[in-house]
């Protein structure tokens, strides 16, 4: 099993702009992460995809190229000038290519990048995006290295010698962990801290006369990495248990989990949440408002629950109209490149935002009761993410719908008043009801079906969540539930995991639009 993740690293969240939050918000974090590398005003680069990768058919369409480029420009991922980076590359003189060529990964989203400096200092750094905006960089110069973008990080590079080595752990606290890489006769150092460096720290290295270059990473996660404390729960099963003896529900503990893994107070957290659901609650509202991009399949369509109830065409159900309108409105916000917050992903931001809002204005739920329900949510996607994780390049629509259809089904549960058992046995049902679910995204846009996907798995969550909480029995333990959906990905052919090679992506219609869109 994977170690555990954080609620705002790597499940809610990234806010973000871009259609895609392994192609957008991870290879913007990478970029941001490469800059610090370069450690002075970039030149020029070219990124490069292997031609056997995930990335490869659709770097563009699904926003690589908006991450990658906003990220190496320096532009915050909220920023307006996401949309139209070519014209601030133009403006900052700085020159950036792609290009699909040959080389060895271990993970199908991988780019390499080649960054010169305006100094004509040059730097190759090899990453991989791992699903809903989690990356690693790999490879720095062919030192191999793990760098997740949590830490305050330092690297030193130096000349193989014993006495460099020695020399840095004199000046710095015991407390920081460091790596040693050896390549010939070169070597580097990599520091992970929790914490900010010193300035005394880093005034005393930079001075060094063994060192040869010394930069400095800065975190691009929202949790910084390395302040965890021992969670009083691990397995599902030991959840529900303490859940029992403490009389605590889901969101409560959602809570709980947050506070072991970031060392932050119940008041930051809560205002952290609080934050998110603003500005998941404004991409609904900008969606309802109506929203405008030329380049995407599918116009505004959200305004048309509300026009069809209107006119008598459509039920009279208000909580059942305003689901599809909110879910339909967060993701015409996402496609027209406003600012969203992937949830667990960007494909599948829809869901938990549409539905919870939808069911919490129909209950009256306060703004308590709200920030818990997302924690509740949060914590279903951990064990989520614990697992399989969310990236659709591996497993398919079942990790980006379907872990978000289990997420908002813990979280309406939480707001129905239910139990933690009874919260995670909807989010059981939920993703059982999707097992198999395939990506095939037509003319490589997330926006069909993957409309209809967040819309089902909203009233998936629905229905799983008024089973759970009227005392049905979800059987099959979420944990077990969540291991059947790896074994299953296992068996699902390449071909339907958002590859643009199968599925719904090479019907007649979708090469049909992939070619038009491609004109625009
Ligand atoms: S089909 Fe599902 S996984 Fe694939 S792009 Fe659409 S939302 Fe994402």
């Amino acid at each position: 099993m994977k170690k555990l993740p954080s609620i705002f690293n790597d499940v809610i969240g990234p806010v973000m702009r871009g259609p895609s939050s392994s192609h957008t918000a991870a290879s913007w974090r990478i970029a941001r992460t490469c800059l610090d590398i370069l450690n002075e005003p970039l030149q020029s680069a070219i990124i490069e995809f292997d031609k056997k990768g995930a990335w490869a058919p659709n770097f563009r369409e699904q926003g690589t190229t908006m991450g990658i480029d906003g990220g190496l420009l320096g532009l915050e991922i909220a920023d307006d000038r996401m949309k139209n980076t070519d014209l601030v590359a133009k403006e900052k003189g700085i020159s950036i290519t792609y290009e699909i060529n040959s080389f060895s990964t271990n993970h199908a989203n991988t780019v390499r990048l080649k960054l010169k400096g305006f100094s004509g200092k040059e730097v190759q750094i090899v990453a991989a995006s791992l699903g809903g905006g989690s990356f690693e960089i790999q490879k720095i110069n062919d030192f191999e290295v793990h760098i997740p973008g949590g830490f305050y990080e330092l690297l030193i590079f130096a000349q193989t010698n014993q006495h460099a080595t020695i020399q840095v752990q004199s000046v710095l606290s015991s407390e920081y962990q460091m790596w040693e890489y050896k390549k010939d006769e070169e070597m580097l150092l990599n520091v992970k801290s929790s914490k900010r460096f010193s300035d005394i720290e880093l005034h005393h290295l930079k001075g060094h006369h063994m060192i040869d270059d010394l930069v400095f990473i800065h975190p691009v996660l929202p949790v910084v990495l390395g302040n965890e404390t021992e969670m009083p729960f691990t397995t599902v099963a030991s959840l529900i248990e303490y859940s029992e003896k403490e009389n605590l529900d889901l969101g409560e503990l959602g809570f709980i989990y947050e506070k072991h893994f970031s060392g932050l107070s119940e008041k930051e957290l809560s205002a952290k949440m609080q934050e998110i659901i603003k500005i998941i609650e404004a991409s609904i509202s900008k969606g309802l408002e109506g929203t405008k991009y030329k380049d995407r399949i599918l116009h505004q369509q959200s305004h048309l629950i509300r026009e069809a109830r209107k006119k008598g065409k459509i039920s009279g159900n208000s909580l059942v109209n305003n689901i599809v309108a909110n879910v339909t409105a967060i993701m015409e916000a996402k496609s027209a490149m406003e600012v969203i917050v992937a949830n667990p992903t960007a494909g599948s931001c829809g869901t938990v935002g549409g539905v919870l809002k939808a069911v919490a204005d129909d209950l009256n739920s306060t703004k308590k009761e709200k920030i818990k329900a997302y924690y509740a949510a949060g914590l279903a996607g951990a064990y989520f993410a614990q697992g399989p994780g969310f990236s659709a390049e591996e497993h398919g629509c079942q990790v980006e719908c379907g872990a978000a259809g289990g997420m908002a089904a813990a979280g309406i549960a939480q707001l129905f008043g239910g139990t933690a058992k009874q919260a995670i046995g909807a989010a059981s049902m939920a993703v059982q009801n999707i097992i198999g679910l395939v990506c095939d995204p037509v003319a490589d846009r997330v926006e069909v079906p993957c409309l209809g996907k967040n819309v089902s798995a909203a009233m998936n969550a629905f229905s799983s969540a008024t089973m759970a909480c009227a005392g049905f029995d979800a059987v099959i333990p979420y944990d077990e539930v969540i291991q059947t959906v790896s074994k299953v990905s296992l068996q699902m052919p390449y071909c339907v995991k958002c590859t643009g090679l199968g599925g719904l992506a090479i019907t007649p219609t979708s090469v049909r639009l992939k070619k038009e869109l491609g004109k625009k």
